[in-house]
């Protein structure tokens, strides 16, 4: 396990990389290109590798809300009066400003949402793939002429909505950030986005980056502040067409009631208890890695992590035992450590959360594999540290394979036949993602359709692109983000009829033809 040593102050070193994009590297809210204080209660930034505050800021409130949505609305309007291929180039020119900042925009990920700096620097450059996606997509969204059967020229447009509201979470926010906001901007739509109060930075810097490239000021305003405060906010404001949720289920639920009081659509991208499937015939060696990736990436603290491992009982002892060996050797510590795998927990009160229900599942019967407790190396750190945990003989009607965990903790239940590895996957209210390890070819197919989820690997886990729909089933959420659909879901199809006949007959009522 590494070491938690930082160099330099992280408060005065973010400072100094915040201050690269906002003015004064005053947090506040980005609101029509200027900085806004917010107006609420104070609220806190932590370090999630040492427990320590950096910084702090107002929570945005309603005022600031309300100074987003007339600045997103007004900046909606000019950028749709811009051509489809010019509002593509300031996409393209968005993707640049990314990938010029990339170390700086990771670095900053890195200090303030506890994220180690080898995945997040891949990280930017996949953000900035989707500002090139989607400024690729400005040009080519296009509607069709309908063969009605009628003397009339009927076609579709794909209308932008107006002003989005997006909310996001703490566990990847640059990710997230984007994976939105460029399929937003590019159907011409103003956005206006509130990341985790827990980790506003990245997106703010996004923000930025959209208007330095040429955005109209206000085009994307980002809300720092609360969920129940400045987010109910904007989900309850007058302005809002669409609001496009990220996170739990409870605020999910909740979003979605506020929506549905706004007659405002709602999309929903929630958690998951995604079920890893491994048959005796599959590439072992790979599966283990795989299974690895799956739960312990992002110390677990992701919706698609394979946090239930469905191992057939003929290889069921022999795999956990190797699962556990390699697992003890992967590098956990400072997110700094160019070598750390496993970073911290994001926060105390998701460690806590984790470890009581590492607790009750062993005292629900399940065997502890490996980890269950901090590091023992990193217990002075202050930080969030939580060691790679494999919990195995776990019944699937137990908590810890019911409930999602989010953090770097997977449950090990043995299965004996196909039917019952889908029954076993099916088995939780959830259904965002999966997987099987198999060289069957037929047998892999039968389990990716068998199994209920929006997203399915075969030999494979967590590849996701923004080329390819993704989203849930059951309490994972509804509509889909990325490709082509996430795309028209931040539009309205407009049906427009024009008569052509020379002397058309004039209908009482619906025509039919
Ligand atoms: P969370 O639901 O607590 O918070 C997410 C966001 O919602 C934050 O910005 C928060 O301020 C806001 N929020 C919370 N309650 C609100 C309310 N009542 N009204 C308005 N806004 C509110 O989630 P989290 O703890 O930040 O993130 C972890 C959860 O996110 C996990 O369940 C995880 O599975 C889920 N997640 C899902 C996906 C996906 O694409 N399906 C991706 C990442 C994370």
């Amino acid at each position: 396990m590494g070491d938690i040593a930082f160099h330099v102050d992280p408060s005065a070193r973010i400072r100094e990389l915040l201050g690269a994009f906002l003015p004064g590297s005053e947090i506040g809210s980005f609101v029509g290109g200027a900085v806004l204080a917010g107006t609420g209660e104070t609220l806190d930034l932590t370090d999630p590798a040492t427990g320590r505050v950096f910084a702090s800021f107002r929570d945005a409130g309603a005022p600031v809300v309300d100074a987003a949505m007339a600045a997103a609305e007004k900046a909606q309007r000019a950028w749709a009066a811009m051509t489809a291929s010019a509002r593509g180039r300031v996409m393209f020119e968005i993707a640049r400003l990314i990938r010029q900042n990339e170390e700086a925009i990771a670095e900053l990920e890195c200090r303030s949402a506890g994220r180690p700096i080898r995945d997040v620097r891949g990280e930017a450059g996949r953000v900035a793939d989707m500002f090139d996606y989607y400024g690729g997509w400005c040009d080519k969204l296009h509607g069709e002429v309908i063969p009605v059967p009628s003397s009339h020229l009927n076609y579709t447009r794909h209308d932008p909505l107006g002003v989005v509201v997006q909310i996001t979470p703490w566990n990847a926010p640059l990710f997230t950030g984007g994976w939105q906001i460029a399929p937003a901007i590019a159907a011409g739509n103003g956005v206006v986005i509130k990341p985790s109060e827990l980790t506003p930075l990245a997106t703010l810097v996004l923000g930025v980056l959209c208007e330095r490239a040429g955005a109209p000021k206000g085009l994307v305003n980002v809300l720092a502040g609360g969920g129940t405060t400045t987010g109910q906010a904007a989900i309850s404001h007058d302005k809002t067409a669409l609001v496009v949720f990220v996170g739990s289920e409870g605020a999910g639920s909740a979003i979605a009631q506020s929506a549905a009081r706004n007659i405002v659509p709602c999309i929903l991208e929630l958690g998951g208890k995604s079920g890893n499937i491994v048959f005796p015939d599959a590439d072992l060696d790979r599966a283990i890695l795989g299974a690895q990736s799956a739960i312990f990436g992002g110390a677990g603290q992701s919706c698609v992590a394979g946090s239930r491992l469905l191992v057939h009982r003929s290889i069921h002892a022999e795999f956990v035992e190797k699962f556990a060996r390699a697992t003890s050797r992967i590098p956990v510590g400072s997110p700094l450590n160019e070598t750390t795998q496993i970073g911290p927990i994001n926060n105390l009160r998701q460690w806590s959360k984790i470890d009581e229900m590492v607790r009750r599942s062993l005292g629900d019967g399940a065997e502890l594999a490996l980890g269950g407790a901090k590091p023992a190396d990193l217990e002075d750190s202050g930080g969030y540290f939580y060691a790679p945990t494999i919990l195995d003989g776990v019944k699937p009607t137990q908590e810890i394979a019911q409930q999602e965990v989010f953090g770097p903790v997977v449950a090990v239940t043995p299965f004996e036949d196909e039917d019952e590895a889908i029954r076993l996957a099916n088995g939780t209210v959830y259904g965002l993602a999966g997987a099987v390890w198999t060289r069957d070819v037929g047998r892999a197919h039968r389990v990716a359709h068998g199994v209920r989820a929006g997203t399915f690997w075969i030999n494979g886990y967590k590849t996701i692109n923004v080329m390819s729909p993704f989203g849930g089933f059951g309490r994972s959420g509804y509509g889909r983000s990325s490709g082509r659909e996430g795309l028209l879901a931040y539009t309205a199809t407009k049906s427009v009829w024009v008569e052509t006949a020379a002397d058309p007959a004039v209908a009482f009522g619906y025509s039919a033809d």
